[in-house]
């Protein structure tokens, strides 16, 4: 009898939605979640064997043989291959595409599954007995270099060319003379993963936090919502259940929303925890990324943070998954592979039969319905350890109170007076620019954005009109073109924020974090030590202030403008605004000071306002469930939307009625379909944008609807003509 012939089935990163068939290299045993090169087309690529089996519904002479097979050992395993089929599936998105997301980029490229060696220079006993005092006064950057080697030891390109831009040249000179050496060296790991041990002590757990530790299981699947309130202890909490999983020998992978909290939240781990922590975030070079990857995946790392796409870590000794700040919109991807990471995150829990701690002082109000309604374990941490206080959220009523520049006398009084006192301010506006609008006072004229429908920002340092939402940039312009009056800048944004705030305290400096003042590698972390060594006492800034920093001595926090989110368009809008007040109100009195927050508004009897701050955040987030309830809005419905774009508006209409007349003859009668409708900004980047809403009670009728709903529509003849998307379990909905 022949053996029955082997097929591998291969996932190949492109956007077709399917496995492709081949042949396994001759000789080779091919193992699923090995990568080998097929050929495609006219290409050789790099794919994963998703399968292996024994059957192809093509003949088997037509298969091709793959080239080569890359690993001996599989670098995915089976748990993370079937969770990265089931999201294929649950996302409605091709499974070549997503399993190139869960591998760094040197692996997708078919790297061997081995880490980066760098170059690195270090200095020679010759070079040890240079008296670099002498040699600063002739040759400084010399001189700098040497020293810089003498205090780290050892030191890479990165950081020697922080030094000199010319250091390489000097850097020879200085090997010439026998004073350096240079060595090839695996990739150094940042500090953090080198096992070292911690140099912290816990302080002593409050009962609160005792408490919800002991409610988190060791060992088994749970998921647990940990809802403390800002500067609760909640990351004390995670640093023990780390503890326990490494004195058992188990892994941790920690999810955290954003780039600009790790550094931080990084220190502390490492500080506690001592080493063999990873780190996998965009930020990253690709080696860098390799490497912490790499540690997870050969089990090196015990402890493995990072951001989104961290979720598809290898773990080969799973023990507990923590999401920070779980209420998070980056958890969930916003175009091509749409995930949702916290949503995985549980998903991946369940799989592994590990714990799930869902950390946040404003859950996410699925989670919240998800822990009231007993599915999850709910622990609370309501206060803040020791003598801190949450701070006391005040409303300026700007009916009564004049504006002036954006900042009324009452917020401007407590500024001068925290100020005064020694402590620190922080004043939160979501609008980075100069002013969102140039307006023209004679005929009423503003300046768009020629793709878009918005305005463009007037950033005035750069002397440029920019649009926030194509990236559009021209240079700005004072008179305008029909009438040629004087334009005039309206409304605020924190480049005029600064100027006003630098006006009414001069003695105080200040430092603007937002995306404009932190483009550059490093920029951020160079603010935010300057606020911490309190070098800077007024701070602001926009959401990226908003995020579990830590600063321990800005005792007032003013919320300048956050009124737009009153009247939002998307059924989530109310919830993220009282997360967002929430959350820069709780950077206030942090330490053992107490805070005190300004929130200036014009609609102070507002409902939203009135419930949140009379009653708390739970009270409020119980009242939109109700609502949500009866409006039938997620949790009490599921939703996919078909997100489509095009430069022709007919064409996009024509595209979606035929998807929606698909839609509707595949549904059954749980499955209802709203639209097409445009979205509230119709074009953007020059495309026209609409989209069809799909609503049922039910995640197991979408599910069985949405695969043959995605064939059919990739059937149709428009299909290739617009783009479009699924997005299943949106997040905002236009
Ligand atoms: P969260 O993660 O909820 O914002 P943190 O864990 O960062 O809170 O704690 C806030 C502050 O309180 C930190 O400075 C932390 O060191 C301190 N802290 C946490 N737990 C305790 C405790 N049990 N006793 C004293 N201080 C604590
Ligand atoms: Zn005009
Ligand atoms: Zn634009």
């Amino acid at each position: 009898m022949s053996p029955s012939p082997t097929v591998i089935r291969v996932a190949i990163n492109t956007p077709v939605n399917k496995l492709f068939d081949y042949l396994p290299v001759a000789g080779k045993t091919p193992v699923a979640g090995s990568r080998v090169r097929v050929p495609f087309g006219r290409r050789h690529l790099v794919g994963v064997i998703a399968e292996v089996c024994d059957h192809s519904e093509l003949p088997l002479n037509k298969l091709k043989r793959a080239i080569e097979l890359i690993d001996a050992e599989p670098i995915l395993d089976g748990p993370l291959l079937e969770m990265l089929n089931w999201a294929s599936g649950y996302y409605q998105h091709p499974p070549g595409e997503v399993i190139a997301a869960a591998l760094p980029v040197a692996m997708r490229q078919g790297d061997a599954a081995a880490k980066a060696s760098v170059q690195v220079w270090s200095l020679t006993p010759a070079g040890r007995d240079v008296d670099t005092g002498a040699l600063a006064r002739k040759a400084a950057v010399q001189s700098a270099l040497l020293a810089i080697l003498a205090n780290t030891g050892q030191a890479t390109a990165e950081q020697l060319r922080a030094i000199s831009p010319g250091w390489r040249k000097t850097l020879a000179t200085l090997g010439e003379r026998g004073w350096v050496v240079c060595e090839e060296v695996e990739q150094p790991l940042p500090d953090t993963a080198v096992a070292t041990p911690p140099s912290d002590r816990a302080p002593k757990l409050t009962a609160a936090q005792q408490a919800a530790i002991n409610g988190v299981r060791v060992k088994g699947f749970s998921a647990c919502l940990l809802e403390g309130v800002t500067g609760s202890g909640k990351t004390e909490v995670y640093l023990h259940l780390i503890e326990q999983q490494i004195a058992a020998g188990r892994q941790s992978l920690v999810l955290v929303p954003e780039i600009g909290l790790t550094p931080q939240l990084l220190d502390r781990f490492e500080r506690r925890l001592g080493g063999g922590i990873a780190v996998l975030h965009s930020n990253l070079s690709d080696a860098q990324r390799l490497n912490n990857w790499l540690s997870a995946w050969n089990g090196e790392a015990r402890v493995i943070i990072g951001t989104r796409s961290a979720i598809f870590a290898p773990l080969p000794d799973p023990g507990l998954i923590i999401v920070d700040e779980e209420h998070d919109g980056s958890f969930k991807q916003q175009d091509g592979f749409r995930y949702s990471a916290r949503d995985l995150a549980v998903w991946r829990a369940r799989q592994l039969n590990v714990p799930v701690v869902l950390g946040s002082a404003t859950p996410a109000f699925e989670t919240l319905h998800n822990a009231w309604g007993g599915r999850y374990q709910h622990l609370r941490l309501p206060e803040r350890p020791g003598s801190a206080q949450q701070p006391d959220i005040n409303i300026v009523d700007l009916r009564k109170y004049p504006l002036t520049e954006g900042l009324s006398q009452p917020l401007l009084a407590a500024l001068q007076r925290h100020l005064d006192a020694g402590d620190q301010a922080l004043i939160y506006l979501n609008r980075r620019g100069f002013a969102p609008t140039l307006l023209c006072p004679n005929c009423g004229t503003t300046e768009e954005c020629r793709r878009c429908d918005a305005r463009m920002v007037l950033h005035q340092k750069r002397n440029r009109l920019i649009c926030h939402h194509c990236g559009s940039e021209r240079p700005a312009v004072s008179v305008c073109d029909t009438c040629h009056s004087e334009l005039v800048p309206v409304g605020l944004g924190t480049e005029r924020l600064e100027q006003t705030l630098q006006a009414a305290f001069p003695n105080y400096p200040l430092v603007r974090i937002d995306r404009d003042t932190t483009r550059k590698r490093g920029e951020l972390e160079k603010l935010f030590a300057q606020v911490r060594n309190r070098e800077a006492r007024i701070l602001l800034g926009t959401q990226m202030l908003t995020k579990g920093h830590d600063f321990p001595d800005v005792t007032c926090v003013g919320i300048v403008d956050s009124d737009q989110g009153l009247f939002g368009t998307d059924f989530r809008s109310g919830e993220r605004l009282a997360q967002s007040i929430l959350q820069v109100a709780g950077r206030a009195g942090r330490g053992d000071k107490p805070g005190e927050v300004w929130l200036q508004t014009w609609y102070p009897e507002h409902p939203l306002l009135t419930t949140l701050l009379n009653e708390g955040y739970p009270a409020f987030a119980k009242q939109a469930l109700n609502e949500r309830e009866q409006t039938a809005w997620p949790p009490f419905a599921h939703l996919a939307l078909l997100r489509s774009e095009c430069a022709k508006k007919e064409l996009l209409f024509r595209f979606l009625n035929h998807a929606r007349d698909v839609a509707i003859r595949l549904a059954g009668t749980e499955i209802s379909v709203m639209g097409p409708a445009s979205s509230p900004m119709e074009r953007r980047s020059g495309r026209y944008r609409a989209q069809l809403l799909i609503h049922t009670a039910h995640r197991g009728h979408l599910q069985r609807f949405l695969p043959g709903f995605r064939d059919a529509i990739a059937g149709l003849d428009d299909a290739r003509r617009v783009r479009w998307s699924l997005d299943v379990d949106p997040l905002e909905l236009f």
